[in-house]
């Protein structure tokens, strides 16, 4: 774990933290995903006191560009990425669970989304951590796998991911509404700063894959940050058409608030706690169950697992290996 606080005080959305045993069908067992307070980024905390994600302020965070196109993105869309080398992709699709199961179709634009992800985005590991070309390749696909249906454009606004070793700690202060200043320290997964850097730590991405059904993704789950914040507001609710964007709303809020009252009374929930946070935390945590245990969240959730098939497409978990 890196004790290095990489970037001070963002608003945050987090992520819940992995089961320490394999995922009951009906109800997943996480333990609780450590706070981050929402200003400008999102965060996921770390998994084993963890699971954070973070959306950011342009004020504070790493990368400088505000909401403005970033010139290597601008310059990015007069040069064609390199294409994918085949035995690369084929070595990435093998270590990935989520891949493997994609149909050739969604394969391919996997495969192009990617390449553009490595063509456009610079991607930096600190704390010592080395990363080999697969290993980078693995993560972008990663990053790409909500964009199947969305497209490139879900890449817009930023130009870093920021690579931890394993979970990192950060420190925000807010202050209450006594004027009392509160400082926390987070230890988080992941973050996603709006008009910034996205961040992953090393170590969840790889639990991630050594446990892909368990209802946690930390890239998808700040990939979901990054959609939502697309539009403005970080209030989980990515851009879609007028209508849909009205459906999304209402029965996201209100399967939202359910989920609190359940939460509140002290009841059991299928999907990790951690989705109570917030709304944009709600819409993250769902969209990690919508890749990596469909049937539960479809059980649970009809409502919004409608959503999310619509909107990310069938999930991978859905389909037969082939
Ligand atoms: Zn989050």
């Amino acid at each position: 774990m890196s004790p290095a606080a990489p970037i001070p005080v963002p608003q945050t959305t987090t992520r819940p933290i992995r089961p320490t045993s394999p995922p009951q069908p009906s109800a997943p067992q996480r333990l609780p995903r450590p706070r981050c307070v929402p200003q400008c980024a999102a965060t996921t905390p770390r998994r084993d006191a963890r699971r954070a994600g973070t959306a950011s302020c342009p004020a504070c965070t790493a990368e400088s560009a505000p909401r403005v196109p970033h010139l290597r993105w601008l310059l990015g869309l007069f040069a064609r990425p390199d294409p994918i080398d085949t035995a690369q992709w084929r070595r990435v699709r093998a270590s990935l669970p989520w891949i493997e199961r994609l149909d050739p179709d969604r394969d391919d634009r996997l495969r192009a989304l990617t390449a553009g992800f490595l063509h456009g985005k610079t991607i930096t590991p600190v704390d010592g951590l080395v990363l080999d070309p697969d290993q980078r390749c693995m993560l972008a696909a990663l990053c790409c796998l909500p964009l199947l249906e969305f497209g490139a454009e879900g890449l817009h606004g930023w130009s870093q991911l920021i690579v931890y070793p394993d979970a990192f700690r950060v420190q925000r202060d807010h202050v209450d509404a006594a004027g009392v200043l509160h400082i926390e320290d987070d230890e988080l997964s992941g973050e996603a700063w709006d008009a910034g850097p996205l961040i992953l730590s090393w170590a969840d991405v790889c639990a991630d894959i050594d446990d892909p059904e368990s209802g946690c993704c930390v890239a998808v789950h700040e990939m979901a940050h990054k959609l939502d914040m697309l539009d403005g507001a970080i209030d989980g609710t990515p851009p879609l058409p007028r209508d849909w964007q009205r459906a999304w709303a209402r029965d996201f809020q209100s399967a939202y608030d359910a989920f609190v009252t359940q939460m509140e009374a002290g009841l059991e929930t299928a999907i990790d706690p951690y989705a109570a946070e917030a709304t944009d935390e709600f819409f993250a945590v769902c969209s990690e169950y919508h890749f990596s245990a469909p049937q539960l969240l479809r059980e649970h959730m009809p409502a919004i697992a409608a959503h999310l098939q619509r909107f990310y497409g069938e999930s991978p978990f859905d389909r037969a290996v082939v």
